[in-house]
């Protein structure tokens, strides 16, 4: 449930209208739009909503029928906008990350980084720990790997992005990352969620191998419940029949998650596809549908990359890409920094 307050009301109406929820047995969270003042109920609780629409300054109250409550479009008068060293993802904004799929050696970050700087990259990403389908295959330098990127990136003036496997290196990822990955494999670890509610960080929110839009959403809620707004909604391609790419980019994610949710969606055309070639001509069709930014592997020499060298772009192809998804953005009334 939802409580819409006057544009007028008082802070003591809005405190009233808390503690009343409280009496009920919710947890009454406030937020404070530019357009309107909400106070969110949260919990599940069977009462009558004609009690809270007779309290002084009280707009309106509404039933948020969908199971996420929080991520909803409806409990929000604006588009969430997640901001990052300067970045922002949502609403007039596309940002960009890029980076190599997984941390191999200082050499490597740096030689990347250096590139991409030239190609204004303000946000690199490179994972630590790998969810790797082969036990066999290489795991990641782990938290060796995580300062490797957090002094590349500070050289560079850049934020780091990488992926949490489990609640148990939160501490970790806390010391040397600005933005927290949720990969798809881990999209319903609700312990995981559970910890990433609890924190200040945004959080990058890859959808399930095989999540509907429902389940994904309620993925963000549980990060959501636990008061952390700062997530962003990533498709990274879904699974399907179809094996020539290695997933199926969902591109209508995009207007339907723009529908349901206030929150910023990405596009990861690089698992999503698994091809070079092909994680150019999917990123501009990201763009052009409007999502609020991209996640793209790139890597100084890919041809040596230990993991994902297949569909991770030369520097000079993102630097070109980087150009033309420029161009396109404010076709669609976004900009791109
Ligand atoms: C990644 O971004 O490195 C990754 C493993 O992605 P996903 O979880 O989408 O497979
Ligand atoms: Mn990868």
């Amino acid at each position: 449930m939802l409580v819409v307050m006057n544009k007028n009301a008082t802070s003591e109406d809005i405190q009233r209208v808390s503690e009343f929820l409280e009496a009920k047995g919710f947890e009454a969270r406030v937020s404070y739009g530019e357009a309107r003042i909400l106070v969110h109920a949260i919990g599940v609780k069977d009462v009558d909503q004609r009690d809270f629409e007779l309290l002084p300054g009280v707009n309106e109250v509404l039933r948020v029928t969908t199971s996420y409550k929080l991520a909803a479009r409806v409990s929000q008068g604006c588009d969430t906008v997640v901001e990052v060293n300067g970045v922002k993802f949502g609403d007039k904004h596309a940002g960009l990350i890029a980076g190599p799929c997984t941390i191999e050696s200082y050499n490597q970050i740096d030689a990347t980084a250096q590139e991409l700087k030239d190609s204004n990259v303000k946000i690199i990403r490179g994972g630590a720990f790998k969810p790797r389908t082969s036990p066999y295959a290489f795991q990641g330098m782990g938290e060796e790997g995580l300062k490797i990127i957090r002094s590349v990136a500070d050289n560079h003036g850049m934020a780091v992005v990488s992926e949490i496997m489990d609640a148990s290196q939160l501490d970790i990822f806390m010391k040397y990352v600005d933005v927290l990955q949720v990969g798809a494999r881990n999209m319903q670890n609700f312990n995981l969620l559970k910890e990433l509610g609890k924190i200040h960080r945004p959080v990058i929110l890859k959808r399930g191998l095989s999540a509907t839009y429902e389940e994904w959403l309620m993925s963000a809620e549980y990060i959501m419940a636990g008061g952390n707004n700062q997530v962003i909604l990533c498709e990274r391609g879904i699974r399907t029949f179809e094996k020539f790419t290695r997933n199926t980019l969902d591109l209508s994610a995009i207007p339907v998650i723009k529908k349901l949710s206030h929150l910023p969606i990405i596009i990861d055309p690089s698992h999503a596809t698994g091809l070079r070639d092909k994680v150019e001509p999917m990123s501009r069709a990201a763009i052009a549908a409007g999502c609020d930014g991209l996640i793209i592997e790139v890597h100084h020499n890919p041809d040596c990359a230990m993991c994902d060298g297949a569909q991770s772009l030369y520097p000079w192809q993102y630097d070109l890409l980087y150009k033309q998804i420029k161009q396109i953005a404010p076709i669609v009334g976004k900009e791109i920094i």
